[in-house]
């Protein structure tokens, strides 16, 4: 395959590609958070998009090694090897020591995860944790004559491995494009090209976090850590190296360079970049200061929220967007994804209440058919939720007694909901789990029912439409009485 030109973006029929890697091992790697501040929204978009690559993966009979590194050294303020180190200024500003924040927001980041309720990676290592490798893998670039050291610092000279490799291949952008949009060297500039990067800095005498290298005392650069444990953990090549779209310009067009002027290979065989998630327009990010925090979105304290909003219903809007397409976060758009959380979940409470009929008005298999059709084209999951609604649509149906479902198609209906709202989506009914209101409700409905016996229907109203003003509807069946909330 010609990886030059399919490279960006490329996974669109991942069963089929997949196929030639029989027996089923996939290697994926994530580039994962920077641990100096807490992850806004936007980083979760990306991280809950991998969730459901791994999971769809996992779930198609591939076994998934998915590694997602905390990076947690090496990153400067500056795009091009300036700037401050962003752990020592935050560790300044909060008095305490480097590796305290990047505890803390470590912990904080796998808090947020848990409560999308994301699957852990297979392996998640930090660039601290791999600083030899990294050393290991630049003393390799040297050996292969693609990097200098220049007074304790190491550059990655691109102009060298442009003239055997393509430096673009992600971006498809032109190389003289780029030199004439990036500044001119001065005369102070230890560079010998204007693209080159750093790969070992040296540490400056205010440096906290710093390592012994064959060049000094210093720290590795930001790009370089992806590149060494990818390769650690999946090898030279592997199937799947993803991110959000922000890191394909200089990240991991500097991941390529480096593995490959490393081992001569192409380190993976699809890049898979996930979009922005965005207020009004613009990009969600740290420093742009327009990112909640996602303890601020779960209880509306922030200026831009109208009101809280759970994590479900968060991630059910994040899965309302195709994983490449921009997402506009709006209170108006996680109203609407509230409501339509609400109706699959209570729909899927309704399942086991379900009394299969001989016959059936429905059948299952195609829709079950279109979900797996849409998630093997690109993870397309706005189209499998559509899906979900036609099989609300049926669920309701029949519990309204308006239609017939039999045993054995019911029977698929529960493994459709299963399989994809449960597995491949992550999904959980927020109001299952807590297990309180269950058992509130459940007594309410008690004294409900005792009351309509004795006849004692102003108890029996004051009930029901007590719970309606609280959003939450009694309804009364032959087989008893269910709720839900509206
Ligand atoms: P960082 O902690 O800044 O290195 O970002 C962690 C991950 O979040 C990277 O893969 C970024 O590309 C991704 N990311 C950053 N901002 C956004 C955003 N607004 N929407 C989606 N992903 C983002
Ligand atoms: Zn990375």
């Amino acid at each position: 395959m010609d990886k030059g030109l399919h490279l960006y973006n490329t996974l669109t029929r991942t069963k089929e590609l997949f196929e030639p890697l029989q027996p089923p091992n996939v290697g994926m790697y994530v580039c994962g958070p920077t641990v100096y501040s807490d992850v806004h929204l936007g980083n979760c978009r990306t991280f809950i998009s991998f969730d459901l690559i791994f999971r769809y993966l996992k779930y198609s009979g591939y076994k998934v090694r998915y590694v997602r590194n905390i990076t947690d050294a090496g990153h400067l303020e500056g795009d091009r090897d300036e700037g401050d180190d962003k752990f020592a200024k935050r560790a300044k500003l909060e008095q305490l020591e480097p590796m305290e924040i990047v505890q803390k927001y470590t912990l904080g980041f796998h808090d947020v995860l848990r409560m999308f309720n994301t699957l852990p990676p297979s392996i998640e290592p930090t660039a601290t944790g791999h600083i030899i490798e990294q050393i290991e893998m630049i003393k390799i670039i040297m050996d292969n004559g693609y990097a200098y050291e220049a007074n304790g610092t190491v550059y990655f000279d691109v102009e060298k491995y442009s003239a055997s490799y393509n430096y673009t291949i992600l971006t498809n952008r032109n190389l003289d494009d780029m030199l004439a949009n990036t500044r001119e060297l001065g005369g102070q500039d230890e560079k010998r090209g204007r693209l080159d990067f750093a790969l070992w800095i040296k540490a400056k005498p205010e440096t906290i976090m710093r390592w012994p290298s064959p060049w000094g005392v210093g720290f590795p650069g930001w790009h370089i850590e992806c590149s060494a444990m990818s390769a650690k953990y999946l090898g030279d090549e592997f199937d799947i190296h993803g991110g959000g779209m922000d890191l394909a310009a200089t990240h991991h067009t500097n991941e390529i360079a480096q593995s490959e002027a490393c081992s001569h290979k192409q380190p993976a065989k699809y890049w898979m970049h996930t979009n922005m998630l965005t207020v009004n327009g613009a990009r969600m990010s740290k420093s742009a200061g327009n990112g909640f925090l996602p303890a601020e979105l779960f209880t509306g304290d922030h200026p831009l929220l109208d009101r809280g909003f759970s994590p479900m219903t968060v991630k059910f809007f994040m899965l309302q967007a195709h994983y490449r397409s921009t997402l506009d976060f709006s209170n108006e758009a996680l109203d609407a994804s509230e409501k339509g959380f609400r109706r699959l979940m209570n729909a899927v409470n309704l399942l086991d209440k379900l009394v299969p009929a001989a016959e059936s008005d429905f059948e299952i298999a195609p829709i079950a058919a279109n979900c797996i059709k849409a998630m093997n084209d690109d993870f397309n999951s706005p189209v499998v939720i559509a899906e979900l609604f036609e099989a609300t649509r049926i669920i309701n149906t029949v519990y309204d007694g308006k239609g017939k479902i039999s045993a054995a198609e019911l029977g698929k209906l529960k493994k459709l909901v299963s399989d994809f709202v449960f597995d491949i989506f992550g999904l959980k009914d927020e109001d299952a789990s807590n297990t309180e209101l269950n058992d509130v409700l459940e007594m309410v409905i008690d004294i409900r029912k005792a009351a309509k016996e004795n006849k004692d229907y102003a108890t029996s109203d004051k009930i029901r439409l007590g719970l309606q003003s609280m959003g939450i509807q009694l309804k009364d069946s032959k087989e008893g009485t269910t709720w839900n909330k509206v």
